[in-house]
């Protein structure tokens, strides 16, 4: 599941797509019609968890390489302001793959049952994730 969620496919099947754009995620699979959100308000906080803590290793081990291969004299500068500039684009870059992620982490805890699928027939793209 955490496989078909990184290529960003349906946790559940490997169905896709389930993006509506970067920032939109599909209201359910087009190929097995698991709802993404699994019927409880602010159901993705959990993907945002998963978001931080990516972001946060990616820039300890940016930081922690650049300081290593530079040291004694690491360039200080350098490393706050790529800091930053990595803290704001990788929440944006990460962002689907940590709701997949999320939901494939919540489908280990609590498989899908039939509520969780939409009706056949209706349509993924008429909503809003
Ligand atoms: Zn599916």
């Amino acid at each position: 599941m955490f496989g078909r969620a990184l290529r960003l496919r349906c946790p559940a099947c490997g169905g896709g797509p389930v993006l509506l754009s970067w920032f939109l995620l599909a209201p359910s699979c087009p190929a097995c019609g698991l709802r993404f959100e699994r019927g409880e308000e602010g159901y993705w906080v959990g993907s945002y968890m998963f978001n931080i803590v990516v972001s946060e290793l990616c820039f300890a081990a940016a930081a922690i390489a650049v300081v290593v291969a530079t040291w004694p004299t690491p360039p200080w500068t350098l490393i706050t302001v790529g800091g930053v500039i990595m803290m704001l684009l990788i929440p944006f870059v990460f962002l689907p793959f940590s709701k997949m992620l999320f939901l494939a982490f919540d489908l280990c805890f609590r498989p899908p049952v039939d509520a969780d699928f939409a009706a056949p027939l209706e349509p993924a793209a008429g909503r809003r994730a």
